[in-house]
């Protein structure tokens, strides 16, 4: 992969070499099962319950309100599914107010809940920004609302949502309040007091933390039914014997994520902006897609009119870049992206959408690089669409 200059940390990050090292004893050496009384349980219990200290501490609340996770999707699926049906046993209430903006693992099961379990959703509408606003919320919010979910910062166009101020107006109506902030956490405050949130979605591979886990946040007296049963691991919630060296290496690499962040943020502000500055100033038919100031300190998400962006992405690859056109779980799909079109973008621009998300090792090198060639391959894809 030498060759391939990585822009799409938005995807996916590498683990970090520090955060290997911690996880690396964990998969052999110390590899009890955490529920075991012996030594072998006791060693991998302590780590176990020193990781979820460490997000506790990132996150600013108590180590039993996180729950570890197989990824952020189940993250965002216990939260959904846990507490629609736990609120509407409790209050009868049985609407889910979600926005058009969502990942799908929040939108896909906001739809289910709706097909299969009888919930009625509403669904936001976003500004020309991609942002929830604190206005839409409360307009849609009524007796009969049960859960509100609205993402902290999206994925595809990088918009970051004013969740605190939704968070209040929920917590004004008495009304439960989610946000999905795996795409957020490695760049923004997750301190869950100043945000207000009942639940709060985690990722570890967005954090350069490895694939495979994840973590809700648990507001102390949020009701929740538990969505994986089996054994009483994490306090009930979420049964299966824990994946030790993962959630290790998620609370390393989450706590490096608060303990570097103003440096990664100052370093890769200047490079987005760049980035943006340049592709709107050298590509005709082009715009910034999500918010101009409200967005990732990483991101940067555009479309180009008449542009087929599966297209650009493959020629951007053969010239050794590797790109998105949005959610990583779309690739190949030609319709246009429901986030893209959430904005108001008519087809012959939604479908020409390309993302450029960096990582902390990112070089003003390698944007330059990928600055000199995209303009004359936004012009070749044109040619061939
Ligand atoms: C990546 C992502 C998810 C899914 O997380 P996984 O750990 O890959 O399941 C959910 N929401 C957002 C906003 C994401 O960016």
């Amino acid at each position: 992969m030498a060759d391939l200059i990585y822009l799409d940390y938005a995807a996916t990050t590498p683990v970090d070499s520090r955060v290997l090292d911690v996880m690396r004893p964990y998969f052999a050496d110390k590899f009890g099962n955490p529920s075991s009384v012996h030594r072998y349980g006791q060693v991998a219990e302590a780590a176990v319950d020193s990781a979820r200290e460490t997000l506790a501490s990132v996150l600013n609340c108590r180590p039993d309100e996180i729950v570890f996770t197989s990824c952020g999707s189940e993250a965002d699926n216990l939260a959904l599914r846990g507490a629609a049906l736990s609120m509407r046993e409790k209050t009868g209430a049985n609407w889910i107010l979600t926005s058009r903006s969502e990942h799908h693992a929040v939108s896909k099961t906001a739809e289910q809940l709706e097909k299969y379990y009888g919930f009625q959703v509403e669904w936001l509408d976003v500004d020309e920004h991609g942002r929830v606003t604190p206005e839409a919320v409360k307009k849609a919010l009524c007796d009969k609302t049960a859960l509100v979910s609205v993402m902290y910062a999206n994925n595809e166009i990088g918009t970051v949502n004013p969740i605190r101020e939704i968070a209040a107006l929920c917590r004004e109506n008495g009304v439960l309040f989610h946000s999905d902030a795996v795409q957020a956490a490695v760049y923004l405050d997750v301190d869950v007091q100043t945000l207000g949130v009942d639940l709060l979605s985690l990722g570890a591979h967005k954090l350069y933390g490895p694939k495979g886990v994840g973590a809700l946040y648990v507001r102390k007296g949020t009701p929740l039914i538990p969505h994986l049963t089996g054994g009483g691991q994490e306090f009930g919630l979420r049964a299966g014997t824990h994946n030790v060296p993962y959630l290790v290496g998620f609370a390393e690499a989450l706590r490096l994520a608060k303990e570097e962040r103003e440096a990664r943020v100052s370093h890769l502000q200047p490079l987005r902006d760049h980035i943006i500055g340049r592709v709107l100033e050298e590509i005709t038919d082009s715009k910034l897609t999500g918010h101009p100031a409200e967005r990732l300190p990483n991101h940067a998400s555009f479309v180009f009119k008449d542009v087929d962006g599966n297209l650009l992405l493959t020629l951007l690859d053969a010239a050794g870049f590797a790109c998105s056109s949005g959610s990583a779980c779309k690739t190949g799909n030609p319709e246009p992206s429901e986030v893209i079109t959430s904005l108001g973008f008519s087809r012959d621009w939604a479908l020409g959408s390309l993302r450029v998300t960096l990582g902390k090792d990112s070089t003003p090198g390698q944007v330059e690089a990928f600055l000199k060639v995209l303009p004359s391959l936004v012009e070749k894809t044109r040619r061939l669409t």
